[in-house]
Formats: C-alpha cells, structure tokens, sequence
C-alpha cells in the first residue's frame, strides 16, 4: 500500500506515523509508533488506527545503539511486515534557522544547510537530521520534506525578532525565533475551522506539554513567542526553566565553574518544574504529592503563564480568545481552572462545567475573552505540510494521486 510516513526523531526515541490519502485533501492515520529506549533497551512499539498493537518487540542495545539504526528498524519493520511503500517522508525539524519559513523538500544541499543549524538547537537538530540521511542514502529517489518548528513564527516583526545586541550576531543567527510552530499552525489552522467567526481576531494559543510554550496569533498568523533563541526560553517546562537572567548562566559558569556541556545539560534536564519540586517533572505527580515545594512549582508554572498572557496581550493589543492545548492544556481540568483565574482581569470567566467535561469551548457565554481547548496533532501537520510541498512542487503523483 503507498502511504506517508512522518517521522519525528529525538535522542533516545523515533517516533513515527502512517498517514493514507483515500482522496485528494484527505489524510487517515493508519499506525503511530516509536523506538524508544535507543542504545540503552531498544523497542519497537506500533499500534494500528484502531489503538490495536500490532508490534511490541525488544532489541539489543548493540544491534540499536543509535537514531540511525532505530529508523532502519522501524522502516525495515512497515516496509517488510506492514507491506507499506512510502511514496513520501515529512520529518520534525526544530530549527529552520533565520531563512526556512515554510516546509523543504530536502536534498544533499538542503541537508548541509540544515546541518549549519545545529549549534542552534545541538540536542535537537541532530537527531532529526539522522533519518534524513539513512533515507537519502538508501532511497535517494523517494522525496523527503523538512518540516520546522521555527517556520511558523517567520513573519514576526523586527522588532519581535531582535535581542538588543549587535548587529553582526543578529546577522550570524542569534535572533528570537519561536518554536512548537507546527503544533501552534495546527491548533490555528483547526481553531479556524471550528470557529470560524474567531478566525480573524487576536488569539493566544498555550501549548502545556513536558515543552511549553506561548504563542500570540492576529488573523491566523504569530506575532510573537514566549520562546526566543532556543526552546530554552519563556514557561518553565518539565525540566527546563523558561526565561531566566543570562547572569544566572554566567554564574555558573563563572562561581560554580562548570563547563559549558554541563551547563547545557543543567538548563536542559534538571531545571523547571523537577528543579522546583525536586519531586517529579509530571503535572499529574505534583498535583498528588502533599510535598510543598511540589506545590510551589505548580504555582510558578501558573504564574508564569498569567504573566505571559499579558506579555502576549500586549503584543496583540488585546485578546480575544485564549486556546489551551497539548498534554496539560488538554487534560488538566484542575490547571486550566487555575490558569483562568489569571486571566480574569483580561475578562475572562470560565464555564466550570464546561471546563469538567473538556468542550471545544469552557468560557462562560459571558465572558469578554474566550477560553478553548483544541487538541493539537503536530504529526498530521507534518503529513499535511509534506504533501502540500510536494504537490506545490510538481509532485502532485507521487503523493496524492498514488495514494488515492
Ligand atoms: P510532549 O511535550 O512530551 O509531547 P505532552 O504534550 O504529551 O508532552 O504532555 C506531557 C505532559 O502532560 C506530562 O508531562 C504531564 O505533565 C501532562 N499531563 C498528561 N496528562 C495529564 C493529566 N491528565 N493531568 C495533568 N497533566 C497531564
């Protein structure tokens, strides 16, 4: 069966999708999957449209020692035993640097390019671009899309992209650039669908996962992130701090004596809401625990939040719909009633029974802001975005028509 693959490859997982176009404009999920636990307790795991598992099988750590390996596997694995034939590839890039504002299809040169990105986005980068070159060098012929997290907020003013430094670093790349773009086009792109009169208006979109983020959006598009250079910036996250004084950086450098690595993997893994609580980097654990600090960290998370609401107001010149999304901002009805709270003063006034059952919209009829959950789904945008780009390209066949 000809189909669409969407990969979104980390450091220790390769995560994977099936997508089938039945006609043209339409995409079905067919199978989610992953290797996870790569070089350590390599496993494949796939489940089928239906959640029913159609793979769960163990590896060596030799055989799987890497990203490279782990797609191998996986691909061996749809192409051999599912009889899948991939008539494209979308991948999760984070960063697209200062010039990619839209989706690529990728060749050697693209991939070099891509590869002057990874000192922006070193833990990340990496790991997306190693499945690329296993596919370019095996199936050079199949066209592959690069899909960024940095794409969407590519129109943001000067104003908005500038740090006040030098030109000549602005120049070489240091510039706030914005990230989970693909899940905040989803969430728009969706949000307009299913409230279309809300379309054009200023909207804030709050993406809560283990990454978290804030997105302003006038008439569809971003205006401004809470994230900057790197997804270091803005909420704090499971394990990363959000926004903190580059002091804080240089005194641990300089007092502490650490290496730059080891600052890296402080900023990255043991901050944030781990670092806070010194209890877990898990919404649903800290909401449990009776540890004080587990609750001090939930209530800087939702302060923090309350304080970007109004950053990003201020960027829009005021709001008129607040969209929660990912995993707290779909699951945590306890969260989103507090997040609500501050946001009163923007004139918003939650509907708690709305809020109780997660509707499409837990405002009250009310209220001056409304408040949504739409559940986002990065991987469908990949899909979507890579047939886009292959038909915009002349490859109107392979993806769209030999699928149908
Ligand atoms: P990722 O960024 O890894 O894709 P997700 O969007 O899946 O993350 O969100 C994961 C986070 O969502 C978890 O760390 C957990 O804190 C939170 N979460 C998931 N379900 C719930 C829930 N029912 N209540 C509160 N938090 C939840």
């Amino acid at each position: 069966m000809d189909v669409i693959l969407v990969v979104n490859a980390g450091s220790s997982s390769v995560k994977f999708r099936i997508f089938k176009s039945d006609a043209p404009g339409t995409l079905r999920q067919l199978i989610s999957g992953q290797v996870d636990g790569i070089g350590v307790r390599p496993r494949l795991k796939a489940s089928g449209a239906d959640d029913q598992k159609l793979v769960d099988r163990s590896y060596d750590a030799t055989d799987v020692p890497d990203v490279e390996t782990a797609m191998r596997t996986a691909g061996a694995w749809l192409r051999r035993e599912q009889n899948l034939h991939f008539v494209a590839v979308g991948h999760r890039v984070v960063h697209g640097g200062p010039h990619y504002d839209r989706p690529v299809l990728v060749n050697e040169r693209v991939v070099a390019d891509l590869e002057r990105y990874v000192s922006l986005a070193p833990l990340h980068q990496p790991n997306n671009l190693a499945p690329i070159r296993v596919l370019l060098e095996r199936f050079p012929d199949m066209p592959q899309v690069a899909c960024f997290d940095t794409a969407f907020h590519r129109g943001h003013s000067e104003v908005a992209e500038r740090y006040a430094v030098p030109d000549a670093l602005y120049a070489e790349g240091v510039r706030r650039y914005g990230f989970h773009g693909l899940s905040y086009e989803y969430v728009a792109e969706r949000f307009g669908e299913l409230m279309p009169e809300r379309a054009g208006g200023r909207t804030i979109v709050a993406h809560l996962g283990s990454g978290a983020s804030m997105c302003a959006i006038a008439n569809g598009r971003s205006v401004e992130s809470s994230m900057g250079f790197t997804a270091l910036d803005g909420l704090p996250m499971g394990t990363r701090p959000g926004q903190l004084d580059p002091g804080v950086v240089l005194y641990l450098l300089s007092e502490k004596g650490m290496s730059a690595g080891a600052v890296q993997d402080f900023l990255y893994k043991e901050c944030g809401l781990k670092g806070l609580s010194g209890v877990s980097n898990d919404v649903r654990e800290l909401l449990d625990s009776a540890e004080p600090r587990a609750a001090l960290a939930l209530d800087y998370f939702v302060y923090r939040i309350g304080l970007y609401a109004g950053y990003l107001a201020a960027s829009l010149g005021g709001v008129d719909s607040f969209v929660f999304t990912a995993g707290i901002g779909e699951k945590s009805v306890v969260l989103r009633s507090r997040i609500a709270e501050k946001l009163a003063w923007l004139g918003a006034e939650l509907d708690r029974d709305a809020n109780g059952r997660g509707d499409l919209r837990i405002s009250h009829p009310d209220s001056r802001v409304g408040m949504f959950v739409v559940p986002t789904n990065e991987e469908l945008m990949i899909a979507k975005q890579t047939v886009a780009t292959l038909t915009a390209g002349g490859y109107a066949g392979a993806a769209v028509k030999r699928t149908a």
